[in-house]
């Protein structure tokens, strides 16, 4: 067996370079050399980050250099009741009933909001959520000589869909090309390719199937590839084009909470609640320049993607959220309060990428969402569904603490 102070003296003489210690050693031995290597340069105890609990091995495609494992903690919230109806019916949403929600964070005090967010909505009756539009996204930007060769180029696309479709689906067995929108800025032509990616959060697959579809629009138009993602995707950038088209799933999901339960478990009014999603997340946001309207999507959506192997850089768009609150007047003059979140981007696979992790694979398997659905596309469609009645919870704690003022005292009392 390959010795890692060896491997580990090696690479300090510089006979091995950082990367190669895979083909010396099995994984768990080359991270191991690794890290004695950083222990001795750096005069840092590696023993935590090297207390990892699967084998290295299995990480391999998710990261280069391997060390060993930042650990989060993780907890549950739940159940998240989750209003759907049975896959397949007309307006149904892929998920329905009581789950578990994995979250992993740093930031005391999240999970005991969100889940007494979730009591209200289970004492309410439970959220309904839907996926309103599905289509991961991929822009590349072509080189032409003026407007006549970019409106050109634009005919071309637009003339033969059918073709670029099929050199986009030769390279998946799953992904579907949805739609190609064009955009012209001068002499550049932008191509938004748009594919359901099924349960796969899809953006290798809709990377790989644009660059084959790139390939025929080269060979038939004056237009010349540049890059093959153009930014006007847009991936892991805040921007508006994800805002209002949508990027991965769109998600809404939404609760009517008696006016009773919002004074006895909220210990405060509906009409207290909406002033402040107005005030705050609405007016401040819209004086902000935000581009979210919401008070702390991100945090549910962060905690959901750590503990569920999504590409975490990714939160960027994907927690781009508007909520609202209003008062609803009813009959008997109670007023009760309609709450919703509308997750525009929202980024979630069920296959692929790091949900294969050990893990991450555990706690999707939590929510009986690990691998691909049946039909392909309902785990991701479920997954982004009770991500979002997360956030709806999310945001009901939050701005009933605001509203009730006692957000200070509630982070007192956890000692945070
Ligand atoms: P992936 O791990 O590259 O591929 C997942 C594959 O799973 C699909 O291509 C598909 O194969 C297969 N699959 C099996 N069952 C499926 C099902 N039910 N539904 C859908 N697919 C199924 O994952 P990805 O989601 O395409 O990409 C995610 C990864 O891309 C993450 O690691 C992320 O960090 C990374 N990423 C890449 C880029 C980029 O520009 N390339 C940008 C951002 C992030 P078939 O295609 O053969 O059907």
């Amino acid at each position: 067996m390959t010795d890692p102070e060896d491997l580990a003296e090696r690479v300090r003489e510089g006979d091995l370079r950082l990367h190669e210690l895979e083909e010396h050693a099995d994984h768990d031995t080359a991270a191991e050399a690794r890290r004695l290597l950083i222990e001795r340069e750096t005069g840092t105890e590696l023993e935590a980050i090297g207390d990892y609990a699967f084998p290295a091995e299995q990480a391999d495609p998710n990261v280069e250099n391997m060390i060993g494992a930042a650990q989060v903690p993780m907890g549950v919230v739940g159940p998240v009741p989750v209003n759907g109806e049975e896959t397949g019916s007309a307006d149904g949403g892929a998920a329905t009933g009581e789950y578990y929600l994995p979250l992993a964070t740093t930031e005391g005090a999240l999970l005991a909001s969100v889940n007494r967010g979730l009591g209200v909505l289970r004492s309410a009756g439970g959220a309904e959520a839907r996926v309103t539009k599905n289509g991961m996204t991929r822009a590349p930007v072509f080189r032409v000589e003026g407007v006549a060769a970019a409106a050109e180029t634009v005919e071309w696309v637009e003339d033969n869909l059918e073709t670029l479709r099929e050199a986009a689906e030769s390279t998946t067995s799953h992904g579907e090309l949805l739609d190609i929108e064009p955009y012209v800025v001068g002499d550049s032509v932008f191509l938004r390719f748009a594919f359901d990616t099924k349960d796969a959060m899809g953006m290798n697959m809709a990377t790989i199937a644009t660059g084959e579809a790139c390939e025929v629009v080269e060979a038939e138009t004056p237009a010349s590839l540049v890059a093959l993602s153009g930014n006007l995707c847009s991936d892991k950038k805040p921007a508006a084009i994800n805002a209002v088209e949508g990027r991965g799933r769109s998600v809404t999901a939404d609760a009517v909470i008696p006016g009773e339960l919002v004074e006895e478990r909220l210990h405060t009014t509906a009409d207290a609640i909406a002033e402040a999603n107005t005030r705050k997340n609405l007016i401040g946001s819209a004086k902000a320049g935000s581009l979210g309207f919401n008070a702390h999507a991100a945090n549910v959506v962060g905690a959901a993607f750590l503990a569920t192997g999504q590409d975490e850089a990714q939160v960027v768009e994907a927690a781009n959220t508007i909520t609202t609150m209003d008062a609803r007047e009813r009959e008997d003059s109670t007023t009760d309060l309609y709450a919703s979140v509308s997750l525009a981007s929202l980024e979630v696979g069920t296959v692929g990428g790091g949900t294969k992790l050990p893990t991450q694979a555990e706690a999707l398997e939590i929510l009986g969402l690990r691998g691909g659905g049946d039909p392909s596309g309902s785990n991701a469609d479920a997954l982004a569904e009770i991500i979002a009645v997360g956030a709806l919870a999310g945001e009901l704690s939050l701005l009933g603490a605001l509203s009730s003022r006692h957000l200070a005292s509630a982070h007192e009392d956890l000692g945070r």
